[in-house]
């Protein structure tokens, strides 16, 4: 993450910023403790340097927020710190490209600063479109956004707002108005709904006051929520940080749902869900694909002989094997110590091979259990595609695995 900067004369101030910040690894930042400071700073390392600046708004060399039209005229996203609160203040403030106004009145306040440089630092990666048929409309909003830092991307009408969205999928938001030429908002919601569902893309309608339950409409269409013209600063960013909030948290637990939780690697469900595409994939476009099904032989034994501890540690061992091994196809931990990966592309010959390499990969790996070394072996079982289900796949790889250990274990056996 890049660093941001703290203009601020205050040492009680800095010293709580430092605190916090030493909390989490991932911030850094300079400090300047006058407008001179912070002037000779950007000088000498550039602009670019920083992601953000928190400004103080009054300084001994700039009592009146000099520093503040300073940092906006460098196009620095910033962030305004007060000592007291000021209502005619605010509003002069939050009239100029601000981030936010940050009143500082407890360690919560710096909190909150250093969760808005988080935003800021996401945002960056995050793609809005503003569809609104009046110029004037999406320069009001996309003013609003850029100190942000959001990637913003405009259009006219409905329909070419639906055309921007099939062409990218990485549009993250779309803030759209109601009344447009060609095709409306409602039903440029309702043909978004049809392909892409609330928690990939956040839909925010604009509705003007007394237009008889536009915002309702606008949600029961599909969108997530909305906004009634005319609206703050403050009231726009919160929404948009709110919903923006609730997508990653169910993007968070949709991942977990696909993760390991003891190797990290994914599990028997992102398997099944991923591999079933891969699979129907490889059957349109008439293309081999195999599936082995990968078991550390006598496993059970470093359990009893080291303790379900360094049983554990080895499962995560013979998993970053894995990940180096295979890192590039579709592979997961099914269960106990069963591993499956799925290699769309190669016949049965070259998946033989690189299961072989795998094989020799694990036989030569030394594992630190209890302070003695320890190796161990595992034994595979490949199943070659000819248009089966993942079941099919699954079923045969699992006769082939047996073969292997009943043959004597640290084996490929694959099925031709
Ligand atoms: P084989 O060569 O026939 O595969 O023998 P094995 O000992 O590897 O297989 P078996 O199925 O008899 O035993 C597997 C053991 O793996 C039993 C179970 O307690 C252990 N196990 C399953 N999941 C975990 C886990 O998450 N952590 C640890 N430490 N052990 C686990
Ligand atoms: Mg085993």
């Amino acid at each position: 993450m890049k660093k941001f900067l703290v203009v601020e004369d205050s040492p009680i101030v800095v010293k709580i910023i430092k605190h916090i910040a030493k909390l989490d690894q991932s911030l850094h930042f300079d400090i300047a403790m006058s407008f001179k400071e912070a002037k000779a700073l950007l000088e000498d390392n550039g602009v670019k340097k920083y992601l953000a600046a928190v400004v103080d708004l009054n300084l001994p060399d700039a009592p009146d927020g000099e520093v503040v039209d300073y940092s906006l005229s460098l196009n620095i996203p910033t962030i305004v710190l007060t000592g007291s609160y000021d209502e005619h203040k605010r509003d002069q403030m939050l009239e100029k490209p601000i981030v936010d106004y940050v009143v500082k009145e407890s360690r919560f306040s710096y909190e909150y600063v250093l969760k808005l440089i988080h935003r800021l630092h996401k945002n960056q990666h995050i793609k809005v479109l503003v569809a609104d048929d009046s110029k004037t409309s999406r320069k009001f909003i996309t003013t609003m956004l850029k100190p942000h830092l959001y990637q913003v991307i405009e259009a006219e009408d409905g329909q070419q707002a639906l055309d921007l969205i099939h062409q990218d999928s990485s549009i993250k938001l779309l803030i759209t108005d109601y009344n447009m030429p060609v095709m409306n908002g409602f039903d440029l919601v309702k043909n978004i709904r049809r392909e892409v569902d609330k928690n990939s893309l956040v839909i925010i309608g604009l509705s003007t006051q007394g237009s008889g339950g536009l915002s309702a409409k606008f949600i029961k269409n599909g969108a997530n929520d909305f906004l009634s013209k005319p609206f703050s600063h403050e009231e726009f960013h919160c929404r948009i940080i709110h919903n923006i909030e609730t997508m990653e948290h169910v993007e968070t637990i949709q991942h977990a749902a696909y993760l390991d939780y003891l190797t990290n690697l994914f599990n028997r469900r992102y398997f099944y869900e991923k591999g079933e595409e891969a699979l129907a994939h490889s059957h349109k476009n008439n293309r081999p694909t195999c599936l082995a099904l990968i078991d550390i032989d006598h496993f059970k034994k470093i359990n009893d002989a080291y303790g379900h501890d360094a049983g554990d540690q080895t499962l995560k061992e013979v998993a970053s094997l894995l990940q180096q091994a295979f890192g590039r196809f579709i592979f997961a931990r099914m269960g106990g110590e069963d591993f499956c990966v799925l290699l769309p592309g190669l016949d049965i010959h070259k998946a033989t091979t690189l299961l072989e390499n795998f094989r020799e990969l694990v036989e030569d790996h030394i594992i630190m259990l209890d302070n003695s070394s320890v190796t161990l072996t595992i034994s595979a079982g490949i199943a070659a595609d000819l248009s089966n289900t993942l079941d099919e796949l699954m079923n045969e790889a699992d006769r082939q695995l047996y073969n292997a250990k009943e043959a004597g274990r640290n084996q490929i056996c694959a099925a031709d």
